[in-house]
């Protein structure tokens, strides 16, 4: 059985074909047109099904990761980066076009689901999932079930306050976590110890030469994770912690403070228990977790 698997994202589109064993088949990417609403997604993604179709791969159904609350009507609800979705239904538009079933995840939450599926968490039946990119997403399992909320609204760790006076947020809130560890957050923190870089690699590359400026701005980050993370090990006592995104290349810099954080504000055995590890799917993840959710909420799989 296969499975076409889309993550869109808020610069990128990338779709696969997804077989049932978690292994994938083909892939395509195309840039995301931002202001373009639900039927014009649903096209371009009908257009790179159609070309994955044309190399001789069958689907029985459709997977989709989205950076928005999808509530249980599978309306689109926030998405900040690509507001002409807001209020659509995806699925709807896009099973018209496919004539096969469609599930529709939140993208964190399909990233979870993947590593869980066939990722560094498998087998592990609760787990907390950090993706550090353009923001900070968050996707929990709790006994073995993606936590999804009465309106898609669960999970939203990044905007766990750690600065009550902080920084303002998209969200609408100050001083979330988001606005502390995401890449635009660490150029704001190295930027506020008088470093100027363009990305967060380069500040990485700084790190890794030894400049102590960098070490300060990897230090506030992995410490401001490592505070959500303190509470949120408190709410939910997971057996791992999965850090991914594009941010997390930068492990090393950060790992030692943020762990530590986890120790002094967690209560002990929740603490101990707590593995953090780097995601193993990297930016795969999405996709084959949305792969999953349709496998196992359209198929029974
Ligand atoms: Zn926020």
């Amino acid at each position: 059985m296969q499975i076409f698997a889309i993550d869109l994202g808020g610069t990128n589109c990338r779709a696969a074909i997804i077989n049932s064993d978690g292994s994938i088949e083909g892939r395509r990417q195309r840039p995301t047109p931002r202001a373009a609403g639900g039927p014009e997604i649903a096209e371009l993604m009908a257009r790179m099904a159609a070309e994955l179709r044309a190399d001789a791969l069958k689907i029985t159904a459709a997977g989709v990761a989205v950076p928005a609350n999808v509530t249980s009507d599978g309306i689109l609800r926030r998405l900040p980066n690509l507001p002409a979705l807001e209020g659509a239904k995806l699925g709807d538009l896009l099973e018209q076009k496919l004539a096969v079933p469609v599930a529709v995840e939140n993208d964190a939450t399909a990233a979870a689901i993947g590593e869980a599926w066939v990722g560094v968490s498998s087998g592990v039946e609760n787990s907390v999932l950090v993706t550090l990119g353009t923001g900070v997403g968050g996707g929990i399992f709790v006994n073995g079930t993606p936590l999804r909320g009465l309106d898609g609204g669960a999970a939203k760790i990044g905007h766990i306050t750690v600065e009550p006076d902080g920084h303002p947020c998209g969200c609408g809130s100050v001083g979330c976590v988001e606005q502390y560890a995401s890449a635009p957050a660490l150029i704001r923190l190295a930027s506020e110890q008088g470093l100027e870089v363009e990305s967060a690699r380069e500040l990485f590359e700084l790190w890794q030469a030894g400049d102590e400026k960098a070490a300060a701005a990897f230090v506030a980050i992995g410490r401001y994770l490592g505070i959500m993370l303190g509470s949120v090990v408190n709410t939910l006592n997971p057996e791992m912690i999965i850090i991914g995104g594009g941010v997390s290349a930068s492990w090393d810099a950060f790992i030692e403070p943020l762990r530590r954080e986890i120790k002094l504000r967690a209560f002990p055995e929740p603490a101990a228990r707590a593995r953090v590890v780097r995601s193993k799917l990297g930016d795969d993840a999405g996709m084959i977790g949305a792969a999953r959710s349709a496998l196992v909420t359209l198929l029974g799989q």
